[in-house]
């Protein structure tokens, strides 16, 4: 039997549409142009499209979006500056630092130098505490989007052995405390677990965000798991696949997202999500 396949671009159109009436709303209503700023450091080429996609989504959301490109031998002190001046500016309601940062630039400092109430991308460590006490603000997009499909698809959480491959601050980790607080029983697996297979075969529901193509195959799927694929991994060919084998899983998963079109556009619309609610609380809303 083949799984139900998750349409990520399809459950993300939605969301945006919605989010577009809502930043109608806010504009007719309130005043508010909602706004993102995105820093791009560099001419990295994947950060480039990222970034372009970014710009678009926003644009047809009604999003006001600014760009801060710099060189690529910006120093340290110019990025930061730059990261200050946008925390300084009412028009900014989300700020995004594209990323990786080249070698001379403190990722870690300029991360934490975006005002956390600006902070879509929820990396900065307030938010990060917030999201592990329990009193979530901005949760991290991916991992965000990963929920709001699962519960587009009427998946019920509740008890389910969850299993996430990849304990990166970005993804796995809090993405293992979303779906623990949808009562899940949570594993998390990474490079030095032992058996990985066994432990997916275990899985209800299966996230893997490693970044190695195909290492997850239809037989270490337990039959009817949800499988969502966070991987996004560049073949010589030029093609784009996830970390799941998806001709073997889809036979034995009971739903399954593809790479690509599964979760990259929920990253994306949660970014927006995240910058509309930003500015709705800059507003007291
Ligand atoms: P990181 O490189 O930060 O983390 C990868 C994780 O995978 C690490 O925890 C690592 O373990 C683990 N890992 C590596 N090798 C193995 C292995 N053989 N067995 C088990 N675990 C392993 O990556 P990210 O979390 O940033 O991203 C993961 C993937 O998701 C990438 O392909 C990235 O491109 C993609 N991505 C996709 C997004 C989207 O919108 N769809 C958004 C963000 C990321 P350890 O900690 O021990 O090193």
């Amino acid at each position: 039997m083949s799984a139900e396949i998750i349409d990520g671009k399809a459950i993300a159109k939605e969301l945006r549409a919605t989010l577009k009436s809502e930043v109608e709303e806010l504009v007719d209503d309130h005043g508010i142009t909602p706004g993102l700023a995105v820093v791009l450091v560099g001419e990295d080429p994947a950060s480039q499209v990222y970034v372009r996609n970014k710009h678009r989504a926003c644009e047809r959301a009604g999003i006001a979006t600014r760009d801060i490109r710099m060189d690529e031998d910006a120093t340290h002190q110019e990025v930061m500056d730059a990261v200050q001046e946008l925390n300084n500016d009412p028009n900014i309601h989300g700020i995004l630092v594209q990323l990786p940062l080249p070698d001379q630039i403190d990722e870690e400092e300029v991360l934490n130098a975006i005002d956390p109430a600006k902070d879509v991308d929820g990396f900065h460590p307030f938010n990060l505490g917030m999201l592990l006490s329990g009193q979530p603000t901005f949760v991290a997009c991916t991992p965000k989007g990963v929920m709001h499909m699962i519960d587009e698809m009427g998946i019920d959480l509740t008890g389910k052995e969850a299993v996430i491959i990849g304990r990166s601050t970005i993804v796995g980790k809090p993405q293992a405390l979303l779906l623990l607080y949808r009562h899940c029983t949570v594993t998390i697996c990474h490079s030095r677990t032992q058996d990985l297979a066994e432990h997916c075969r275990n899985a209800d529901v299966l996230v893997a965000a490693v970044g190695r193509p195909h290492m997850i195959t239809g037989d270490m799927i337990k039959p009817g798991a949800t499988v969502i694929d966070v991987g996004i991994n560049r073949l010589e060919d030029g093609s784009l696949v996830g970390d799941v084998d998806f001709d073997s899983a889809v036979e034995v998963a009971g739903a399954i997202t593809p790479v690509p079109g599964g979760v990259g556009p929920m990253t994306i619309a949660m970014l927006l999500r995240n910058t509309v609610d930003a500015a709705r609380r800059a507003a007291g809303l």
